[in-house]
């Protein structure tokens, strides 16, 4: 089936294959010298700039991907698997072993299911020795390698972490990357619209955050840290098509990327960046400003409900490093603009505590208390929280753009709204 579409699609791709090696090739050098990289998604962290960064030094030799099911202008690194002592990889052809430095193949094996194991320093293929790190390149790029019976497209490139453990990357283009994420974000049938508007977020999202992974020796990691990336496996014709629409297009804002955060249901209003993060003095950007939405109370979490024991409160506080004694009382303090709690005042027997509500739910459990937009009340020592939305509320509410479309927006409008003043420009 997935074969047949790559066929339909390759008269699509055929054409300009030729430039594409081209792109590849210049795209190759772009990503040496990128550094960019701001706040992640899910967890805020200053600008870093590295200097070395293996991941981007093993480009620079690089053939990249070899048949790509989407024109791509970059490619990209996903850390598939981490710290492990042993893989099963089965190749529907042969595969060439590279050496990453030099781009020299090493070996030419042959099809069927292979064993890579680690000892001491070097990688073993079926018990012959290669120094890590190495590049397996499917012969006919038409086929997949299998890391775990899980099919990928592009490459796989095995590196042993500082412990002497294997990490298994997945070498491909953004596109084709892109359309293995979408239906692990929303579901392919909702409106076209709401997944085009789905796959411009999470390329921008992917580019700008780049360098995430950079001292692990790939750019993002394919769990939720990350982006979770489900490989040819979640694959879908309807979201692919919205990837295919959309190819190479970011969200801009006065010429630069911008960091494209969002979430799943903003419970009514989406919220402003520095009220969830708090880490920056300066004032808040417009396109991170929060806005009304309206359009994602269909969702099953527009409403939602959590009871928490003041003991179960006790210890996830301790768990996430809070020396807390035993909780006397627990009140909100403030409201943000889009009614979000500001903060909590936590009364127990050694003190006080004030928590910004964004780091009380980190520490409660982000899928329990699903939003700071939450009521409480306090009966016989527990708390029962009554809220709307779940996620950070910055950015994208993908309910809310799936509504949008639903009622004739197109993916444009739908992104301008959530991320006021900026521009859809090819990158
Ligand atoms: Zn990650
Ligand atoms: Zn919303």
């Amino acid at each position: 089936m997935k074969q047949r579409k790559i066929l339909n699609l390759s008269n699509l791709i055929i054409r300009n294959i030729n430039y594409n090696l081209i792109f590849i090739l210049i795209s190759t050098c772009l990503l040496i010298t990128f550094t960019g990289c701001e706040v992640p998604r899910r967890k805020p962290l200053k600008p870093s700039i590295q200097a070395t960064q293996p991941a981007i030094e093993e480009r620079k030799e690089s053939k990249t991907v070899e048949e790509l099911k989407i024109p791509s202008t970059r490619t990209i690194l996903i850390g598939i698997k981490g710290n492990y002592l042993k893989v099963t990889i089965n190749s529907e052809s042969k595969f060439i072993i590279k050496d990453i430095n030099s781009s020299e193949n090493i070996k030419i094996v042959s099809s069927g299911i292979h064993t890579v194991k680690t000892l001491k320093n070097k990688i073993l293929i079926d018990n012959i020795k290669y120094t890590s790190p190495i590049r397996l390149v499917p012969e006919d790029p038409k086929t997949y390698l299998r890391v775990e019976n899980r099919r990928y497209r592009g490459n796989i490139i095995l590196r042993l972490n500082y412990r002497k453990k294997l990490t298994v990357i997945n070498e491909l283009g953004i596109e084709d990357y892109i359309c293995g994420i979408m239906a692990k974000e929303v579901s392919p049938d909702w409106p076209i619209e709401s997944l085009k508007a789905q796959a411009v977020v999470a390329r921008t999202f992917a580019i700008k955050n780049l360098s995430k992974h950079s001292k692990d020796g790939f750019d993002l990691c394919s769990e939720t840290h990350c982006q979770v990336y489900g490989s040819v496996e979640s694959e879908d014709e309807r979201s692919d098509k919205a990837v295919i629409d959309t190819a190479g297009e970011i969200i801009t804002y006065d010429g630069k990327m911008i960091s494209s955060f969002y979430h799943s249901n903003c419970g009514g209003r989406t919220e402003d960046i520095r009220k969830v993060w708090h880490d920056s003095d300066s004032k808040n950007p417009e396109f991170f400003t929060g806005v009304k939405c309206g359009y994602c109370e269909e969702d099953k979490w527009y409403n939602w409900t959590a009871a928490l024991s003041f003991k179960t409160i006790y210890n996830k506080l301790r768990n996430s490093g809070y020396n807390v004694g035993e909780i006397k009382k627990i009140k909100i303090v403030g409201h943000t603009s889009s009614d979000r709690v500001e903060e909590l005042l936590i009364e127990h027997t050694k003190g006080k505590l004030w928590l910004f509500s964004h780091k009380f739910r980190m520490a409660m459990n982000p899928n329990i208390i699903r939003s700071t937009n939450f009521k409480t009340k306090i009966s016989k020592n527990t708390v029962y929280f009554t809220g709307h939305g779940w996620g950070h509320g910055v950015g994208m509410c993908q309910w809310g753009a799936k509504g949008m479309a639903a009622k004739g927006w197109n993916y444009k409008e739908i992104l301008e709204h959530y991320y006021k003043g900026t521009k859809i420009e090819k990158d």
